[in-house]
């Protein structure tokens, strides 16, 4: 892939607008997985060595384009000067008069972080104006957002037609990474697909198919699959105008000799009781599905034993709750143990899923860590990604 080298570029004093993915998990107003954060350390520690300007712009939760207090990225400081080991000062806005005042203020190695994207409607439809008006903050942009690149926002794509671009060292790294293990992965691939972003995952799976031989899934998204096959979930988290759409895939997975594996029992809440296990055969109307039982664990761990390579996106069940952890956690310890093993080649990507795989003390044992999650579901399906495409067509310029 001809990507333009950041290295090969001088950029004392430079401004250089750094589009990152800050969007990680908070509970109690604390980081619960720092990382994403940790990841960016190599990219802030290069530019502020090289005496850039450093003005870092994200996203953060979906404020759906209206400013929103909750979602102000300003919480996030002390978990980045924490991690990072430097100040880190904030703009109250990403774009106009006054971000542009306080961005010439900055010093050669000084970080500033701006707030909220999304607070504009105009990120999410890859505005020409808002994207150049992001531009003129700085003299070049470089994205280290792998895990947005999935997304033709303003930030990751029209910027790209206004500045020198370059991919960070994070992306740059991820890029190599998910090649070398994807692009001809040791068969059978099994993929894990779980979480609560239905919509939008379920609908790469048809993809996904082409590439894999084993579906394990769990979450709202299994949650979809079993209800389209009329087994009762309950009231469980599922997607009803998916119903179709998780036809046609088992369709698609029967005609390839894809095997999608389901949940055969639950753990989840019933009426008074918080904490109870049930077959999936015949579950109660008012049965909540809120993790794997012990059965699907054994299942999939069978399963998962048979496997060479798994990609794995996606928390098995409510895992910020314990004991709803359990599933994640079980099975978390056997891709480690296999991996270990040199049995599996395991990757896995996703906000959550990092968060669940730390909570099982399991993230330093997999192959690879990604902090992607659809964007790295999108590259296995072979799509090519738009954040990335922006800055092969755009050629570096001296600057
Ligand atoms: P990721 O961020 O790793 O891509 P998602 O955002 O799709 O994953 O989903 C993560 C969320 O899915 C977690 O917060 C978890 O609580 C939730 N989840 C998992 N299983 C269930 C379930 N059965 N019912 C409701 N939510 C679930
Ligand atoms: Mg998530």
């Amino acid at each position: 892939m001809n990507l333009p080298d950041l290295l090969q570029i001088n950029l004392k004093n430079k401004k250089v607008i750094v589009r990152v993915d800050l969007n990680v998990p908070m509970k109690d107003g604390e980081a619960l997985d720092t990382s994403r954060i940790t990841s960016l350390i190599p990219t802030i520690d290069y530019l502020c060595e090289q005496g850039a300007r450093i003005i870092l712009i994200s996203h953060f939760g979906r404020p759906e384009g209206k400013i929103n207090p909750e979602m102000s990225l300003k919480q996030l400081l002390p978990s980045l000067e924490k991690c990072w080991g430097r100040d880190v000062s904030f703009g109250d806005d990403c774009i106009g008069p006054q971000a542009q005042k306080i961005i010439q203020n900055l010093k050669s190695g000084d970080v500033i972080l701006l707030e909220n994207l999304r607070f504009h409607p105009e990120e999410e439809k890859n505005d020409s104006q808002f994207a150049q008006a992001l531009a003129t903050l700085g003299d070049l942009y470089v994205n280290d957002g792998f895990s947005v690149s999935h997304r033709a926002h303003a930030s990751v794509d029209a910027i790209t037609q206004y500045l020198p671009s370059y991919p960070g060292l994070l992306m740059t790294k991820e890029i190599k990474a998910l090649s070398q293990a994807l692009n001809a992965p040791q068969k059978p691939l099994a993929a894990i697909v779980a979480g609560s972003k239905i919509s939008t995952k379920l609908d790469l799976l048809k993809n996904l198919l082409e590439k894999v031989d084993l579906l394990i899934l769990s979450g709202g998204i299994a949650n979809t699959f079993l209800k389209s096959r009329n087994i009762a979930i309950g009231t469980s988290l599922y997607e009803p105008a998916m119903l179709e759409t998780a036809k046609e895939i088992e369709k698609i997975a029967h005609d390839k000799q894809v095997e999608i594996i389901l949940p055969i029992d639950a753990t989840g809440s019933h009426e008074t009781q918080n904490f109870v296990t049930m077959p999936l055969s015949n579950l109660p109307d008012s049965f909540k599905i809120l993790d794997i039982g012990p059965e699907t664990v054994s299942l999939f761990k069978t399963k998962l034993s048979q496997a060479r390579t798994v990609v794995w996106n996606g928390p098995l069940g409510v895992f910020e709750v314990p004991p709803f952890d359990q599933g994640t956690t079980a099975i978390a310890q056997t891709v480690a143990e296999l991996t270990h093993d040199g049995k599996l080649f395991s990757i896995a990507g996703g906000g959550e899923t990092l968060a669940a795989l730390t909570n099982a003390k399991c993230s330093k044992k997999f192959s690879y860590l990604s902090t992607a999650g659809g964007a790295f579901l999108e590259w296995l399906e072979g799509k090519k990604l738009p954040g990335i495409m922006a800055l092969i067509k755009n050629k570096p310029q001296t600057c």
